[in-house]
């Protein structure tokens, strides 16, 4: 990729790697998460749902094999992380689609949502949370604290991110999709969780600083509210549109020398949008 970069910010110290490198940056990594990683997968507890129902239809009594499969898989295709490996383990994605969708819960396939949005592929997700888990900060404490997600969707990314770090606050503009997530999210009690209503281009100031930050939508350039939110040390990744009109994955790290870029894969997310609807 060429040395193209998004709007803003203008004065980053851009690292630039070809696509489809798995990192360009020297971080180690992730170290293990503070919390211990689930061990069991997050599954609604006891009488919020009844079983016959819980179970969904297609994917037998169980879906622990072939969740473990996916993360097999994953590790196959790079996710090294043991702490994103076992939160990807941990959330049953097949309760975040929609019944027709159930079967292809846990293939390596991005699925639509509602409201034309769609939920990332389980790798895009892993790779995104790993770089997020590789944040200096996180480094040096240990682990995650607090991390903010833009575009909660249906809430998937945001119950893997709660393995992941002390407290999620995770924005969705859409309100039928906020109240989708909300519905997906409560049988699983996530209390380090917070779902928000609003645009999440103008970050959410009350939870900053955060030790992480990641968009589930891609802009035309990463919003300065995202940057000013962020810990020294922490991290953004962001899908951003770059001048060649495509969207690469793009991470940023605030160090005490400012602003660090570095541009990776191609990569393909809903826009980022302003304003609630
Ligand atoms: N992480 C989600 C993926 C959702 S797709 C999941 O696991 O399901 C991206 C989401 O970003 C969409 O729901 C879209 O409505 C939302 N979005 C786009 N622009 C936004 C903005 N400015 N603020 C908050 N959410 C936004």
């Amino acid at each position: 990729m060429n040395n193209r970069r998004p709007g803003f910010p203008a004065r980053l110290d851009q690292a630039v790697a070809s696509p489809g490198a798995r990192s360009a940056t020297s971080a180690p990594l992730a170290v293990a998460s503070t919390r211990p990683a689930a061990a069991k997968p997050l599954r609604p507890s006891a009488g919020d749902r009844p079983p016959s129902l819980a179970m969904p239809t297609g994917l037998g009594m169980d879906s622990a094999a072939v969740r473990q499969r996916m993360v097999q898989k994953l590790a196959a295709q790079g996710v090294q992380s043991p702490a994103v490996l076992a939160a990807m383990g941990a959330v049953e994605r097949h309760r975040f689609v929609d019944s027709a969708l159930v079967n292809q819960a846990y293939e390596d396939t991005s699925l639509p949502i509602g409201l034309g949005q769609t939920i990332s592929k389980p790798n895009v997700v892993a790779r995104m949370l790993e770089l997020l888990t590789q944040a200096p900060i996180a480094q040096s404490a240990g682990g995650l604290s607090r991390v903010l997600e833009i575009g909660t969707g249906c809430g998937y990314q945001a119950a893997v991110l709660s393995q992941l770090a002390r407290e999620v606050y995770s924005i969705e503009r859409l309100r039928g999709l906020h109240e989708k997530a909300r519905d997906n999210l409560r049988p699983l009690r996530l209390a380090n969780l917070h779902l928000l209503l609003g645009d999440g281009m103008l970050g959410f100031e009350k939870g900053a600083p955060y030790a992480g930050i990641v968009a589930a939508a891609g802009g035309e350039a990463v919003p300065e509210a995202w940057c000013q939110q962020l810990a020294m040390g922490g991290r953004l990744v962001a899908p951003t549109v770059m001048a060649d009109g495509k969207q690469a994955l793009v991470v940023i790290d605030k160090t005490l020398h400012g602003l660090q870029q570095t541009v990776l894969e191609a990569v393909h997310f809903v826009p980022l949008k302003s304003g609630i609807a």
